[in-house]
Order: C-alpha cells, then sequence, then structure tokens
C-alpha cells in the first residue's frame, strides 16, 4: 500500500507552464508583467489596457462553516471551482490570500489548496513568494521605529509612551513577543516603555494594503492610521508623524497583485493576507478589482466560517469597495458535521448520519446567516474518500429541505480540471441567475457598541455581550474622537459562534465577552477583541517546521 500523495508531492508532478502563456490566456499583455522567476508575475496595473464595453467580473464568495481540526478545504474548492468553471467554458480567475509562515511553521499548513487542486508553485507562495509580507512588516516596524525615535529626539508630537497601540510584527507565530520591555540599557539606547508585538497578517498595514484601492488611496489610509495618543489624550497619526511619504514607498510593489497559476491553468491573484478570526480575512481590492477587470467570474475566499469571512467581506470590504458578491458558496464536510454532532477526530471515519443531524445545526446558522446579507447560499459538499454514500445522500437531502441548492465536489481527488467539480460549478452558475438584493447587516449611524451586539446577536446567536472596564472606556474614547460611524471588525475564535473554543454547533444563550477595542483609522474599522483571541498566535507542541527540509536538489520536503 502506497501512503496517498501529498499536496507537495502532487504540487511537484503537476505541469507548470510559464506565467508568460497564462497571462496571454486571460489577456493581460506582456509588458504588464514583471517577472519574478518562470512562474510568478506582479502585475503592473496602470499597464492593463481597457477592455471596452465589458462588465465588471461577477463575484463568486466562498465561506464555509465553523472550522474544525478535521479541515474544511475552503482555498481547495475556490481553486476547484473555478478550475471546474474554466472547464464549463468560462472565462474565470481565481482572488486568494497569500499564505503566512505563521500556520505554514505551524499547525494548520499552506494556504494554496489542496491534492488537485492547488495554486502553483505552491512552495514558492508559502514561503517567500514575492515579498510583499517582507514588504508590509518592514512599512510596519519602519513606522514604529520612527514613533520611538521621535519620543527619544524629544518628543515634539507628545506622545505618551504608555499609550501606544500601534505594534511592532512580525510573520511568525512567537509568543515570548507578546509582551516586551524595549529601549532598556541607558540614555542612548531609547526610551524604555512597555511594547509587544503582533503577528503581520493582522497588523493594520496589512488591512490598510487589502482595503486600498490604488497607491493613492494606500497613501491616504496609511497617513490616517492612529499609532497612538499624547499626553493629552489627543491621537498621534502617520501624518502628524509626516512619513506616510516613506511607508508608501516601502509597499509600492508590493501593492502590485501577483499573478500565479492552477494545477488546470486557470490565472489566479494571490495577493494580500489578513487573517479572518483577528483581521478582515480577505485578498486586497486591487487583486479583486484586477481580477474582475479581466474575467467574467472571479472566484474568492472569505476566511474561516461565514462567521468571520464573509461577515467582514460584506460589512468591510463591501463597503470600501465595489466587490458585493453575485454568489456565496459554504463549504461543507461530513467530517466537520460530525465534529459539530459530537464526534471525537479519531472517530470520524465511522459512519454516523445520527452526528451529521445533529453537527448540522452549524450549517443551519451559517445558512441563515448569509441569507441576512440577501444571498442565499450554495451549500458545497468537499468529497473525502472516507464519507459514505449514505452519508452524502444524507447531507443532499437536508440541504433541498432546507431550501438552498448543494453539490458534492470531488476537486481534492480529481481535481477541477476533471469532471468532479461540473456538479457544483453548474449549481453556482445557476444561483447567479436567482434574484438578490445584497445588503450590509448594520448601518453605519449605529454606534460601536450597537454594531458589535448587532453581530453578536444576528451572526453568532450571542443573547448578549459583555464588555470590559477598557474595553467601556474605549467606547467613550471612540465617541470622543468621532469614530462612531466605524464598521467592526470582530476578533474571535474560528471554532465556535462564541467567543469559547469548545462550543460547537450552535450554542446559544451565551454572552459574547469584549475585552478591549482597538481604532484603527487608516483601515477603517474597530478592532473588538473577544475572548481570549490572540493578536500573536503561538506555536503547537509539534510545529510543522519539525517535518521541513530541503532535498539534495534544493526542492522543499514537508511542507504538507
Ligand atoms: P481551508 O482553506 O479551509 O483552511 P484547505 O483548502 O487549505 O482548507 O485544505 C486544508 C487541508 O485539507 C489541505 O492539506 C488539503 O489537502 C486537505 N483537504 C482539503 N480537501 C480535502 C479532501 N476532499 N480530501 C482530503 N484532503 C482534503
Amino acid at each position: 500500500i502506497h501512503a496517498p500523495a501529498s499536496d507537495l508531492d502532487i504540487a511537484h508532478a503537476a505541469r507548470i507552464r510559464p506565467i508568460e502563456e497564462i497571462a496571454a490566456s486571460a489577456g493581460i499583455p506582456a509588458d504588464a508583467l514583471e517577472l519574478y522567476g518562470r512562474y510568478k508575475a506582479k502585475i503592473d496595473t496602470s499597464r492593463l489596457p481597457p477592455v471596452p464595453g465589458k462588465a465588471p467580473g461577477k463575484v463568486i464568495l466562498v465561506s464555509a462553516m465553523s472550522p474544525t481540526p478535521a479541515g474544511e478545504g475552503k482555498s481547495t474548492c475556490t481553486v476547484g471551482l473555478a478550475d471546474s468553471l474554466a472547464r464549463a467554458g468560462r472565462n474565470v480567475m481565481v482572488a486568494l490570500r497569500e499564505p503566512s509562515l505563521g500556520p505554514v511553521m505551524g499547525m494548520k499548513g499552506g494556504a494554496t489548496g489542496g491534492g488537485y487542486s492547488q495554486v502553483l508553485p505552491m512552495e514558492d507562495i508559502n514561503l517567500h513568494f514575492t515579498g510583499d509580507f517582507h514588504a508590509i512588516t518592514s512599512a510596519n516596524n519602519t513606522l514604529m521605529a520612527l514613533v520611538d525615535n521621535s519620543i527619544y529626539q524629544g518628543n515634539p508630537l507628545n506622545i505618551d509612551p504608555r499609550r501606544i497601540t500601534f505594534k511592532r510584527v512580525l510573520d511568525v507565530n512567537d509568543r515570548a513577543l507578546r509582551e516586551v520591555v524595549i529601549g532598556l540599557g541607558g540614555a542612548t539606547q531609547g526610551v524604555p516603555r512597555q511594547d509587544g508585538f503582533d503577528i503581520t497578517v493582522a497588523s493594520e498595514v496589512m488591512a490598510v494594503f487589502c482595503l486600498a484601492t490604488d497607491l493613492a488611496d494606500l497613501r491616504r489610509r496609511l497617513a490616517l492610521m492612529t499609532v497612538g495618543y499624547t499626553y493629552d489624550r489627543k491621537p498621534v497619526t502617520v501624518a502628524d508623524l509626516g512619513v506616510e511619504g516613506a511607508l508608501t514607498l516601502l509597499l509600492k510593489d508590493a501593492v502590485k497583485p501577483n499573478l500565479v497559476q492552477t494545477i488546470a491553468g486557470t490565472p489566479a491573484l494571490v495577493h494580500g493576507g489578513p487573517f479572518a478570526n483577528i483581521a478582515h480575512g480577505c485578498n486586497s481590492v486591487i487583486a479583486t478589482q484586477t481580477a474582475r477587470s479581466i474575467a467574467d467570474l472571479v472566484v474568492t475566499e472569505a476566511g474561516f466560517g461565514a462567521d468571520l469571512g464573509a461577515e467582514k467581506f460584506m460589512n468591510i470590504k463591501a463597503r470600501s469597495a465595489d466587490v458585493a458578491p453575485d454568489a456565496v458558496v459554504l463549504v461543507a464536510t461530513i467530517r466537520a458535521l460530525k465534529m459539530h454532532g459530537g464526534v471525537a477526530k479519531e472517530d470520524l471515519r465511522r459512519p454516523d448520519v445520527g452526528a451529521l443531524e445533529r453537527g448540522a445545526v452549524n450549517l443551519r446558522r451559517h445558512v441563515a446567516n448569509v441569507k441576512k446579507f440577501g444571498i442565499t447560499p450554495v451549500v458545497a459538499v468537499n468529497k473525502f474518500a472516507t464519507d459514505t454514500d449514505e452519508e452524502l445522500a444524507w447531507l443532499l437531502r437536508w440541504c433541498a429541505g432546507e431550501g438552498v441548492s448543494a453539490a458534492v465536489a470531488d476537486i481534492w481527488g480529481e481535481g477541477g480540471g476533471g469532471p468532479g467539480g461540473d456538479e457544483l460549478a453548474a449549481t453556482v452558475l445557476a444561483a447567479l441567475d436567482e434574484p438578490r438584493s445584497f445588503r450590509h447587516l448594520y448601518p453605519l449611524e449605529l454606534s460601536v457598541e450597537e454594531k458589535v451586539r448587532t453581530i453578536a446577536q444576528e451572526i453568532y446567536g450571542a443573547c448578549d455581550v459583555a464588555f470590559s472596564t477598557p474595553a467601556l472606556r474605549r467606547l467613550a474614547e471612540i465617541q470622543a474622537n468621532g469614530w462612531d460611524d466605524l464598521p467592526v471588525c470582530m476578533a474571535k475564535t474560528q471554532y465556535s459562534f462564541s467567543d469559547d473554543a469548545t462550543r460547537l454547533g450552535a450554542p446559544e444563550g451565551f454572552t459574547l465577552h469584549v475585552r478591549d477595542l482597538i481604532p484603527k483609522t487608516g483601515a477603517g474599522f474597530i478592532v473588538a477583541l473577544t475572548g481570549a483571541v490572540m493578536t500573536m498566535p503561538g506555536l503547537p507542541r509539534e510545529p510543522g517546521a519539525l517535518r521541513m527540509d530541503v532535498d539534495d536538489d534544493g526542492g522543499a520536503v514537508g511542507l504538507f
């Protein structure tokens, strides 16, 4: 018996075409490409010729039920669905986030899809890719060095070192850096203060990068970022420091979207990568809009469950840019439904329709939530080899009973280039023809407190929200500074609708705990930190890094 091929084995065995060929097939002219080796290119969007009469491509948003350690396969389905739509003769492009090295070296793994539905070259994309995260990290840390230098050089802006809200970042899961003291060592070593690190994908620079519509908007948003407060409690912005030009300079190339390909040869833009639990969770607006300008259909992903990524896509991204989805796909798996129905990970192989039925309450709440945005989702059942026909048939019947269309997709085993995703593609195409009236969940005029409450009650199913004493103080500050009309970016565990990761299924009657609120005035949202969620993750007991190596030819080993 052979061990099943790993994602990396499949990616290595796949035929990869020079990126110029992929660009040409998508109608991207050669002089708009900035090559990063043979298989990756940045696109200079100013060199894309307008296509007269072309309507912007329709947006198909892929999200999911609440994730479990069993793995749901959102990226796999995003890639496989796009390949299947291409197979059906559609002009389609993928828009995905760039992976973070935190999960790559830690527990979750990469973010380039799996099986025969992957974007290539997977090892490059999962490692340093075109350097965007390094540029974002450098811009963020340059800003913080400039803040501390301003304090050291006489503090002309009167910055209170105890009230700096911006942190340094690294794209590493490093719990030891969550709380640090900097500036120790004497009079010439800076001014000592308590500081901390976030992971790059939680930083406001990442959010600004992903929400900016162009270079000018990037500069405008960077200037608006609040780094902290003065001794008399006035916000201090990047514009006050006068360094938005330098930060924009550090990001001017990174902001161009990255073109790669799927195993089946579908063009894909992989650009920007905020996490969906502690940030807003979708790829850059520039990538989505560039893909819409080129293709008729754009398949994009909103991270984790629809309570996080999709809610933020609708209320944050689709508010600051014209990218409201034309269809929403919710990925579900038999395994994850069984886990929500109380089955332990070790027992998932055993057929258990009773557990499916108990776990389906999780999917039901996500379906109902998406409908609140005016769109009826399609359920994509991502087929695993262990699923039985009886279980798959039960789930399709259940979906029909709930009034949602569903299709089983075997896009991991077969690849979207094969027939395994044909039915899903047809179901999504039919959904695009359905009437819909997109709406946001809340108006911006609601106070931040009321917005948090609306999301908690309408999307999570909470009965109430408890704000900690510091959070209540922040709410008053937000009002006083005129930020009450910003949308809210919830930071919450992805595993549960509640702020307690162990409460699976569709918990009810719980209180959501907001422990702090952080205004991100450049991104244009207020982050609400709930429960014990961390903006700098830690590594697990057995990090993925333990399995990794390089072979004699310099190729990656053990990536996933
Ligand atoms: P998500 O985007 O939801 O985090 P991914 O698409 O990244 O999930 O997939 C996570 C892991 O699960 C990958 O290693 C992938 O190969 C694996 N996987 C996804 N779908 C399947 C499937 N149908 N059968 C087996 N493994 C799968």
